[in-house]
């Protein structure tokens, strides 16, 4: 229903929200499925039905963004309206990045990595896959083919602000900032991909890396930010990059009341690389002259991605239906709604 909608051009970020379906556990809560999407941008939460105290009933909330995407959506058609549209811009000597935002459980890594089916994760139908594919069709064409470009794969994780190297088990790793204010990553894997096979391979390698030794897959994946870029070098230099971004999760409250003191200094560092990415891509759509790119090392790290004219973001906001989670949607999409 959104084939009408031709991707913007004109925007510095385009940021859609896309919503789940309810999952067997809140239905088998009762939870009530509390958001709809009735058209092709709006979001509207429904708490109109609850009594919150003695004397006041919620209004039902509505919110504007460039897309909207219902649970019946395909990450096919999120990738059409999101990242897609920045592929070529890499070609032209660009820098794109994509982001997932939301609650953990709310989609991001399905969105992002693929659908999982048990607890194999299928990669090849996620963002990282869709990506992937474009670029190899791309790179096959008359306009770029004497551009003699070649293919690079980097997934690295960021945990309580120090960078971890996914496809080098996981190694700590030094981000360096130059007299030219150039950040650099040191000895950071580059994997030469040259197809699209090879990038799901490192995916999977990268997955796997990033949950080794961990109880669940959520448990540690929900509080570190992954970064997953795919880079163009001609003649060995840098032409573009596209960097893929699943944030940590953006829960807190009630969440981390109960929590240790691990959980609380994990969630304080989330909230700051959350609050400085908000913050960083306001300050570049309101073209301020200074941007708060060392406030934390997720927007240090990515700040070769963001500046510059020929840089364009996108931002994938992701939430979950149920009632239960309506306090954690809230906080989502006005995050989504400061930055757009
Ligand atoms: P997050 O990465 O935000 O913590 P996940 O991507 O792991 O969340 O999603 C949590 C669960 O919900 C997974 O089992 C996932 O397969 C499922 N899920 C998420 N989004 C969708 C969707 N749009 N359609 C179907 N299942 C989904
Ligand atoms: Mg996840």
């Amino acid at each position: 229903k959104v084939s009408s909608l031709e991707p913007r051009e004109d925007h510095r970020i385009c940021v859609c929200v896309r919503k789940r379906p309810l999952n067997q556990r809140e239905t088998t809560m009762k939870d009530l499925d509390v958001i709809t999407i009735p058209s092709d941008n709006v979001v509207m939460v429904h708490e109109s039905k609850q009594k919150v105290d003695l004397t006041r009933y919620l209004e039902n909330q509505t919110f504007c963004f460039d897309h909207a995407f219902d649970d019946t959506a395909s990450n096919e058609l999120v990738y059409q309206f999101t990242a897609q549209p920045l592929v070529e811009s890499i070609f032209r000597k660009g820098m794109a990045t994509c982001f997932a935002y939301g609650q953990t459980g709310s989609g991001k890594t399905h969105t992002m990595g693929g659908a999982f089916s048990g607890r194999e994760q299928d990669c090849s139908k996620g963002i990282y896959a869709l990506v992937a594919q474009d670029v190899f069709l791309l790179l096959k064409t008359t306009a770029y083919e004497k551009l003699d470009l070649k293919v690079y794969g980097t997934f690295f994780e960021i945990y309580g602000g120090k960078v971890y190297d996914l496809l080098n088990w996981k190694k700590k790793l030094q981000v360096l900032e130059d007299g030219n204010q150039q950040i650099q990553v040191v000895g950071l894997q580059e994997q030469e991909v040259c197809s699209v096979e090879d990038v799901l391979n490192l995916v999977e390698l990268g997955n796997s890396c990033r949950t080794s030794g961990q109880t669940s897959v959520n448990a540690h994946s929900s509080r570190s930010h992954a970064v997953f870029q795919i880079i163009l070098k001609s003649r060995g230099k840098l032409h573009g990059k596209f960097s893929l971004v699943d944030l940590a999760g953006n829960e807190r409250g009630a969440d981390t009341a109960k929590a240790n003191r691990k959980r609380q200094l994990e969630g304080a560092e989330i909230n700051k690389s959350l609050l400085a990415l908000k913050e960083c891509i306001r300050a570049l759509g309101q073209n301020k002259s200074h941007t708060p790119f060392r406030a934390s090392k997720l927007t240090q790290v990515l700040r070769d991605s963001f500046i510059g004219q020929n840089s364009s973001t996108c931002m994938i906001a992701t939430i979950s239906p149920g009632m239960a989670s309506c306090e954690n949607t809230l906080n989502t999409l006005r995050y989504a709604n400061r930055v757009k």
